[in-house]
């Protein structure tokens, strides 16, 4: 058994708070602070992922060894550890909000180059008013997620494995005035880095210009190893190649239906993958005004449909604070505007897909839009509906390609009179544009079944896990777990998954709604 051994390069490269007592304050100066986890009373494998184990190269005997569960679950410092939480800061909800760093998540360091981070680890200077940890329920959405992303392939944090702490933690879950005890939690995950806008807008705040190029320094030698430029352009490139990767990951959410939530830029990381799991959610009946997250329920910032320009407005703020590196805003507007030109193609290309249509039309963006008109009005689930398309043969008349659809909407005995006839229409429409295509009815439905998966992480799903778990049963976050690695697959040993939300679910909390509260 192979005892894993620790390397410190984002401590031993950049700047350490010199107060090393731990309670909360500003910390100026400084990329991080060391700080250890608090033990966990009595720590307890929930589950594990043997792929990022894999990645970690920890080996089979040592993930059923009680060092794996003491060292990933903060009960012990590992060989080499240092421990330490980064200072960060962001805009919440379009607002600046000033330092936030890790509140709750505690760094142990890198073992074959991945950054390796335990959430809900205890409190840290950070933690502002919060206690340092994290419940049960949001920690299995987090495992869960990072993996079901990973295998749909939306570039995403992973994670290695789900402890209980064995401590209760009190949380008002609606922010309602109910506070309640719950279980504590700890998810182990990585990711290249956890370096994320927000850690570049807090230098920039505070005009700490040698810190700030510091930090930019160290990230592209480190994880950015294509430019290979120097001086101001050296930090365009890299504002250029953050910009690429964003609008990549936003692209890949839209596809799949993700709702992040809290689209945060301290929740945006740079190496444009998705980071911080928190109220988010998938589209069921697609809808693009639709958020899980009860806290933006106002204004709903964070919408399915305003990701894209999110995460522009978040790219500005990441502009801004490299602007000090390089003094010129030309560029860095070209960059930025270039996104919102590069965006609605690919976006179109990307739908185009999902339709198992190669060629390219004119009319192809018409055709996208009025199905993305049809889909809202009838209530239709999204996942199903593509899923179900890949079935739809040119021979087909209209009528027949809507039978195979049936399966998709939520109302059927809504799909009557105008609405029917909009449907047979669109039918009509993409049938046509079938016809123009080479790829016979088999290739295409191999082709978009993987692009449109079959399964995905439900919100009442990851739901029934949570409940279960409560109850002391976590088999179903196993049987989640496995189909998930697979959401391309028709696995029908696992068909019930493939069904629409149930009733129950479309108002229940944790369902259809979720606040920050994790
Ligand atoms: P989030 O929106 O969950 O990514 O969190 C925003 C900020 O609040 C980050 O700085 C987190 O570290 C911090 N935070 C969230 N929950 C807690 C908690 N329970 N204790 C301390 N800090 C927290
Ligand atoms: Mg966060």
């Amino acid at each position: 058994m192979k005892t894993p051994i620790f390397q410190n390069q984002f401590t031993d490269q950049l700047v350490a708070d010199t107060i090393s007592n731990n309670y909360v304050r500003l910390v100026p100066a400084a990329h991080f602070s060391y700080i250890s986890p608090k033990i966990p009373s009595q720590p307890q494998l929930i589950h594990y992922s043997e792929e990022v184990a894999e990645l970690l190269g920890l080996s089979a005997d040592y993930l059923v060894s009680s060092d794996f569960v003491a060292l990933f679950s903060g009960q012990k410092t590992g060989t080499n550890s240092k421990p330490f939480a980064m200072n960060y800061a962001g805009h919440q909800f379009g607002n600046w909000a000033g330092q936030l760093g890790d509140g709750r998540a505690i760094n142990l360091g890198e073992l074959n180059q991945w950054s390796v981070q335990l959430k809900g680890a205890g409190p840290t200077p950070y933690s502002r008013r919060g206690d340092g940890f994290a419940v049960l329920r949001s920690s299995i959405r987090e495992h869960l997620c990072s993996e079901a992303m990973f295998h749909l392939g939306v570039p995403t944090t992973r994670s290695l494995a789900l402890f209980l702490s064995g401590d209760d933690v009190v949380r008002d879950m609606l922010y309602n005035g109910n506070p309640a005890l719950e279980k504590g939690a700890i998810v182990c995950r990585i990711a290249p880095s956890f370096i994320r806008f927000g850690n570049f807008e807090l230098f920039a705040s505070q005009g700490d210009l040698i810190n700030l190029q510091k930090l930019a320094d160290y990230t592209i030698t480190h994880y950015f190893p294509s430019i290979t430029s120097s001086g101001k352009q050296k930090y365009i490139d890299f504002l250029q190649q953050v910009v690429d990767r964003s609008l990549a990951l936003v692209l890949q959410w839209q596809r799949v239906g993700f709702v992040h939530g809290v689209m945060n830029t301290d929740n945006m990381s740079v190496h444009g993958i998705t980071i911080d799991y928190g109220p988010y959610g998938w589209l069921e009946d697609y809808h693009p005004d639709w958020t899980p997250n009860t806290t933006d329920r106002e204004n709903r910032r964070y919408r399915f449909g305003n990701q894209p320009d999110i995460m522009l407005w978040n790219l500005y703020q990441l502009a801004n604070s490299l602007y000090p590196l390089i003094e010129e805003t030309e560029p860095l507007e070209i960059i930025l505007n270039a996104f919102a030109t590069q965006y609605e193609p690919q976006y179109v290309n990307m739908m185009r897909n999902k339709l198992g249509l190669k060629v390219s039309k004119e009319d192809d963006q018409k055709l996208i839009y009025s199905l993305l008109d049809n889909l809202q009005q009838s209530e239709t689930d999204m996942t199903i509906f593509f899923r179900l398309l890949a079935n739809v043969s040119k021979t087909n008349t209209a009528e027949e390609a809507l039978e195979n659809l049936t399966f998709a909407f939520y109302q059927l005995n809504e799909i009557t009179g105008l609405t029917k006839s909009r449907w047979i229409l669109w039918l009509e429409q993409y049938l046509v544009r079938l016809q123009e295509e080479s790829t016979s009815d088999t290739l295409r439905q191999q082709q978009m079944n993987q692009i449109n998966p079959k399964y995905v992480l439900r919100n009442y799903m990851a739901q029934l896990a949570i409940d279960e778990a409560n109850q002391g049963n976590y088999a179903l976050i196993e049987e989640l777990y496995c189909v998930l690695k697979k959401p391309y697959d028709e696995q029908p040993e696992f068909e019930k998954w493939f069904a629409k939300r149930p009733d129950w679910a479309r108002t229940k909390v944790g369902c259809s709604m979720l606040s920050c509260s994790s």
